[in-house]
């Protein structure tokens, strides 16, 4: 096996490496290595660099890593949004169309539970959409994250109470769609 160096001209060693190692005498063949594993692992830290920023500097993608933490908390907004979007499109769809215009003491309880929850929705987009600041102080996100998690809760109780209104509704189909099978069956069997 020819010595892996590169010389300073850029050109390949051309002499032996030392058996079993990858690298002749005069290019560290002869080395058993740093004596002290940080060492190694500062080696290790400052090739990666290097890597990187040749990879960079050639305009490619750098491989491997963990994703950046805005990539991750991005993705992450990303797809609290498309769940509330569809639990949007869900309540939508169960809330009568002018649920949003007519005056609170006019609708049916269930729907006026609905409208908070769809309210409370709407608002969660608001805050998910809001790019985050991480440049701000511990504090100021603290209080980001606390208007947040109470959105959730709120926007949960209301869901929680508007699925309980809902029930009977649900439940009379259900019911209605039983004793039709019942009938149906009795017809089948007389
Ligand atoms: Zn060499």
């Amino acid at each position: 096996m020819f010595c892996a160096a590169l010389t300073r001209r850029g050109t390949r060693c051309h002499r032996y490496s030392l058996a079993g190692k990858r690298r002749c005498r005069l290019h560290g063949g002869a080395s058993t290595g740093p004596h002290d594993w940080r060492l190694n692992v500062a080696a290790m830290v400052v090739g990666r660099r290097r890597w990187l920023a040749h990879r960079h500097a050639l305009g490619l993608r750098a491989s491997g890593g963990r994703p950046r933490k805005s990539v991750k908390v991005a993705t992450m907004a990303e797809d609290a949004r498309e769940h509330l979007s569809r639990q949007i499109v869900v309540l939508e769809r169960a809330l009568p169309a002018d649920v949003m215009t007519r005056r609170i003491e006019d609708l049916a309880p269930a729907d006026a539970l609905g409208r908070g929850a769809l309210s409370g929705l709407h608002q969660l987009i608001r805050i998910v959409e809001q790019p985050l600041d991480m440049s701000g102080s511990p504090e100021a996100l603290k209080q980001q994250r606390l208007i947040g998690d109470m959105a959730v809760a709120g926007a949960r109780l209301y869901m929680r109470a508007a699925e309980g209104a809902f029930k009977p509704k649900q439940s009379n189909t259900l019911i209605t769609l039983l004793e039709a099978l019942k009938d149906a069956q009795g017809k089948q069997n007389g």
